[in-house]
C-alpha cells in the first residue's frame, strides 16, 4: 500500500478539494456515507482504494484528508454539503481570525498559530499509513490562507518527512477572476516557497480557466463553480494513474521521475479533453485522434501559456475509456513527428502515454495531459510583471511589514521567480549540440548568449 495524504487549505483549496473528493468518490463507487456501492463483480474500483482512503470499521471508506482554514465559513458549507459527512470530523482544523488576503498573516502570524494543530492531525494520519508515498495540497496562491499558510505547512511537512513526495494543485491568480490587488505579491511569495519545497506542482491558472469558460464553453459570466468544474475534471484525470491499476506514473515518485529533468522545473501545464461545461450531460463521442488533437491544443490548457511559444521537456498523457492502445500510441507518435521542433531533442522518448479503462462520469472517453513546457514561463512573467509594477513603488507593503515581514523576502521571491523564468528560457534555447561544442571547441556556448 502506498498512501497519499491530502490537505486542502483556504477558501479556494477547500472548494476545489471537496469537489475532487466528490468526483473520485463517484468514480470509486463510494457513497456519501462512505459505503461502497460500486461494481462488486470487478475489483477495479477498490483495488487501489487505499491510496486515498482509510478503511474504518464496518467497511466504511474515509478520505485521508485534512481540511484547514483560518475562518470557519467554507468548512461549514462543506460540512453541510452532500459529501460533507464523509470526512473525519477531527480533521477539520480552523481558526476564526481570517487571513485577509495577506500572505504574511497566513505564513507568519495567524497561520503560524494554527499550524501545530494541523500538523498534529497530519502526523496522526501519517502514522496510520502502511507506507506513505507523499502528500497532495490543494490551495490558491493569490489569497492569504491557502497561499501563506499552505506554503508554511508544505515547509513543515518537508522538514518532518523529507523523503516523501509533495504534490500541489496550485491555483494561480488572474485579474480576470479576482478583484484583490495584492494577489501578485501573495503568488510570488508562494512560488518562491514551491520552487524550494514542492516536488511537483500542477498549475491551475484562473486566467486560463476563465478563458476556457468564456471562449470555449460560451459561459458569459463564469463562476467559481464553473472554474472548479474544470479543475475537478483535471484533478481526476491527473490522479487517475495513481488511483487505478496501471503501469505509467503509478505513484508520485514515478510521475516525478518521468516529468522532471531538473529539480526546480517542476511546474506542469495540464490539459483536458473533451472540455464540457458543468451540468452538461452530453455523451460526446469523440475519437482517439480528436481527443489527441484537443489535448495538445493551447485552448485546452489550464494555464495561460501557449506551448508553441516554447518547447516540451517532457509530457505524459492519460487516456480514459474503452479504446485501442495501439491507436493511442499511433496518434501520440503522429503528434510528435508532425511537431518535432516543439520537443527538446536532447531528451529522447520524452512523451509517454497510457490508457485507463474507466472513463469519467458522463463521458465515454477523455484524456488528460501533463506537460513540462518551457512556455510556462509566460505565466510566471505575467505574475512577475504585476508584482514588479507594485513593488517598484513599495505599494501595499505595509500590510506585510506590519505582520513582521522583511522587505528582503519580497526581493528574494522576485529574483527567485525571475531566475526560474531564465532557466526555462535557457533550456528552451538549448540544443543537442551544445555539449559537443563545449567539449570540442572549449569555447563559450553560442546558445546561451
Ligand atoms: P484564502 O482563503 O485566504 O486562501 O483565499 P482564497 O482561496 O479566497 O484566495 C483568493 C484567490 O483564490 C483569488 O485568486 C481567487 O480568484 C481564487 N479563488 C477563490 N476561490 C476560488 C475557487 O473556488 N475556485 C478558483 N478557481 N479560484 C478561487
Amino acid at each position: 500500500m502506498r498512501e497519499i495524504l491530502h490537505v486542502q487549505g483556504g477558501q479556494c483549496g477547500n472548494q476545489i478539494g471537496s469537489k475532487f473528493w466528490e468526483v473520485i468518490c463517484d468514480e470509486h463507487g463510494i457513497d456519501p456515507t462512505g459505503k461502497f456501492t460500486g461494481d462488486v463483480a470487478s475489483d477495479i474500483q477498490l483495488e487501489r482504494i487505499n491510496v486515498y482512503y482509510n478503511e474504518a470499521s464496518g467497511g466504511r471508506y474515509v478520505p485521508r484528508a485534512v481540511l484547514m482554514d483560518l475562518e470557519p465559513g467554507t468548512m461549514d458549507s462543506i460540512r453541510s454539503s452532500p459529501y460533507g459527512k464523509i470526512f473525519r470530523p477531527d480533521n477539520f482544523v480552523f481558526g476564526q481570525s481570517g487571513a485577509g488576503n495577506n500572505w504574511a498573516k497566513g505564513h507568519y502570524t495567524e497561520g503560524a498559530e494554527l499550524i501545530d494543530s494541523v500538523l498534529d492531525v497530519v502526523r496522526k494520519e501519517a502514522e496510520n499509513c502502511d507506507c506513505l508515498q507523499g502528500f497532495q495540497v490543494c490551495h490558491s496562491l493569490g489569497g492569504g490562507t491557502g497561499s501563506g499558510m499552505g506554503t508554511l505547512l508544505i515547509s513543515k511537512i518537508r522538514e518532518e518527512y523529507p523523503d516523501r513526495m509533495m504534490l500541489t494543485f496550485s491555483v494561480f491568480p488572474s485579474p480576470k477572476v479576482s478583484d484583490t490587488v495584492v494577489e501578485p505579491y501573495n503568488a510570488t511569495l508562494s512560488v518562491h516557497q514551491l520552487v524550494e519545497n514542492g516536488d511537483e506542482c500542477m498549475v491551475l491558472d484562473n486566467e486560463a480557466l476563465y478563458d476556457i469558460c468564456f471562449r470555449t464553453l460560451k459561459l458569459t459570466t463564469p463562476s467559481f463553480g464553473d472554474l472548479n468544474h474544470l479543475i475537478s475534471a483535471t484533478m481526476s484525470g491527473v490522479t487517475c494513474c495513481l488511483r487505478f491499476p496501471g503501469q505509467l506514473n503509478s505513484d508520485l515518485r514515478k510521475l516525478a521521475v518521468n516529468l522532471i529533468p531538473f529539480p526546480r522545473l517542476h511546474f506542469f501545464m495540464v490539459g483536458f479533453a473533451p472540455l464540457t461545461s458543468r451540468g452538461s450531460q452530453q455523451y460526446a463521442s469523440l475519437t482517439v485522434p480528436e481527443l489527441t488533437q484537443q489535448m495538445w491544443d493551447a485552448k485546452n490548457m489550464m494555464c495561460a501559456a501557449d506551448p508553441r511559444h516554447g518547447r516540451y521537456l517532457t509530457a505524459s498523457a492519460m487516456f480514459r475509456g474503452k479504446m485501442s492502445t495501439k491507436e493511442v500510441d499511433e496518434q501520440m507518435i503522429n503528434v510528435q513527428n508532425k511537431n518535432s521542433s516543439y520537443f527538446v531533442e536532447w531528451i529522447p522518448n520524452n512523451v509517454k502515454s497510457s490508457v485507463c479503462d474507466i472513463p469519467p462520469r458522463n463521458l465515454k472517453m477523455s484524456s488528460t495531459f501533463i506537460g513540462n513546457s518551457t512556455s510556462i514561463q509566460e505565466m510566471f512573467r505575467r505574475v512577475s510583471e504585476q508584482f514588479t509594477a507594485m513593488y517598484r513603488r513599495k505599494a501595499f507593503l505595509h500590510w506585510y511589514t506590519g505582520e513582521g515581514m522583511d522587505e528582503m523576502e519580497f526581493t528574494e521571491a522576485e529574483s527567485n521567480m525571475n531566475d526560474l523564468v531564465a532557466e526555462y528560457q535557457q533550456y528552451q534555447d538549448a540544443t543537442v549540440d551544445e555539449d559537443d561544442y563545449e567539449e570540442g571547441e572549449g569555447e563559450e556556448d553560442p546558445n546561451f548568449e
